[in-house]
């Protein structure tokens, strides 16, 4: 048994925009109990102190706070390079940009130099579950993989499937695409704390009969997740439209290839209507909610209230690299930003919420991780409101840790975070 003695915060629900109280926990002097890395209690420090044996050691990091580890619930490690590429929209943007770089990982070497430095990037961050694309090679998936194993993380990735509409070099069709996803779920997927995602990159790059084999192995492994993206930008939208005009919109040309169901996780779904996200809900499909991503290449606002009143689960997304931060901290800022646009609340609170346990919700990952409920895994991020001179000046001026917690999550970077722990232990 061990203690760590500091502030604690986490979540017990949806806060809303309005905050709701009983929706999380904030212990000011508080104590948070692990075993064999698993939460056995999180509470008030006086309280908990008092029932604990006399020798227990406690890792006093009094004045810092201790939140839950934040979960990306979308992100691309090979983008890694390319963050802050100028001045082009979606598809321009992947031919200029992404392509190019993912093309570069046809070496497996290069492969596995990108994905250690990217977990690391990750776990800097305060970032301990992600949900992560690979390239079109089966092995960036084995890089990815074996750098979150070595450190223990809990992380789901996928090869992506893609074969049309890409660079040549890109490209892997129908049956090599389904057997090479089919060979990764055998070696991945439940090894150790590791999830295996089939991945088509979007509905434009998949011909129908890849989709129908990538919907073909989502039915018979309905317990590996399913990602891609959705409705993010207008013109990606017109192609869609064209391509595939026996659907109704967007998301139902996921639906009719049996994608659109429980562990499955859209990026984006900015532009969506009312039928759409009743069906996603319906059918248990989360969106991963990415700011940055969606200001840097203006692809649009998400509808974040529209969301949740539809019944929809959802999470933050760094979608770095059209994404411009791995921080999930910077990212609830800039949603702070796209929500107000919209003239739409996010406190902290609700910010700490879609960070963590609504972000578990997403992944159908919250019975393990996302709060510090008794038995949760104990992954969580030590923050230090003093890691820089102006959050320390500002924080100290507040009156209230959600006020407090605001300005943090305003002005803060990786200075901020002063530990970050996966199964109990500190690896950062
Ligand atoms: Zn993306």
């Amino acid at each position: 048994m061990q203690a760590l003695r500091a502030s604690i915060m986490h979540c017990l629900a949806d806060p809303g925009e309005a905050s709701r109280q009983s929706a999380y926990e904030y212990f000011e002097d508080g104590l948070l109990l692990i075993d064999a890395g698993h939460v056995v209690a999180a509470g008030d420090a006086t309280q908990l102190m008092s029932e604990l044996p006399a020798d227990t050691p406690v890792l006093d990091y009094s004045g810092k706070l201790v939140v839950p580890g934040f979960i990306d619930c979308h992100v691309h490690f090979p983008q890694l390079d390319i963050i802050g590429s100028y001045g082009a929209q979606l598809l321009d943007w992947l031919n200029q940009y992404a392509f190019p770089a993912e093309a570069k990982f046809r070496d497996p070497d290069h492969a596995r130099e990108v994905a250690t430095v990217f977990v690391d990037e990750l776990l800097a961050n305060g970032t301990t579950t992600a949900l992560v694309f690979g390239t079109v090679h089966a092995h960036s998936a084995d890089a990815i993989f074996e750098a979150a194993d070595a450190r223990g993380m809990r992380l789901i990735a996928g090869k992506v499937l893609m074969d049309s509409n890409c660079p040549e070099e890109l490209r892997d069709d129908a049956e090599t695409g389904y057997s090479q996803s089919k060979a990764l779920i055998e070696r991945w997927h439940g090894k150790g704390r590791l999830g295996y995602a089939i991945t088509p990159r979007f509905a434009l790059t998949s011909s129908r009969e890849q989709l129908a084999a990538a919907g073909r192995l989502a039915t018979e492994y309905p317990d590996v997740w399913v990602h891609t993206h959705l409705a993010e930008n207008i013109e990606e939208i017109e192609e869609i439209a064209r391509l595939f005009p026996e659907s109704r919109s967007y998301l139902d040309v996921y639906e009719q290839h049996n994608l659109l169901r429980e562990r499955s996780v859209f990026a984006h779904c900015l532009h969506m209507d009312e039928r759409d996200r009743g069906s996603m809900a319906s059918k248990g499909g989360a969106a991963a909610f990415c700011p940055t991503s969606n200001l840097f290449l203006g692809s649009g606002l998400f509808d974040l209230r529209a969301i949740r009143e539809a019944g929809v689960r959802c999470g933050l997304g760094t979608d770095v690299g059209g994404g411009t931060s791995l921080s999930l901290l910077k990212t609830a800022s800039e949603a702070y930003k796209v929500l107000h646009l919209q003239e739409q609340a996010l406190p902290a609170t609700r910010a700490l919420y879609l960070a963590t346990l609504g972000a578990a919700e997403a992944l159908y990952l919250d019975d393990k991780i996302g709060n510090f409920e008794k038995g949760k895994e104990a992954d969580f991020v030590v923050l230090d409101f003093e890691g820089s001179n102006l959050t320390a000046r500002r924080t100290a001026a507040a009156t209230t840790i959600e006020e407090k917690l605001f300005a943090l999550i305003t002005l803060a970077d990786d200075r901020n975070v002063a530990a970050t722990y996966v199964n109990g232990e500190a690896i950062r």
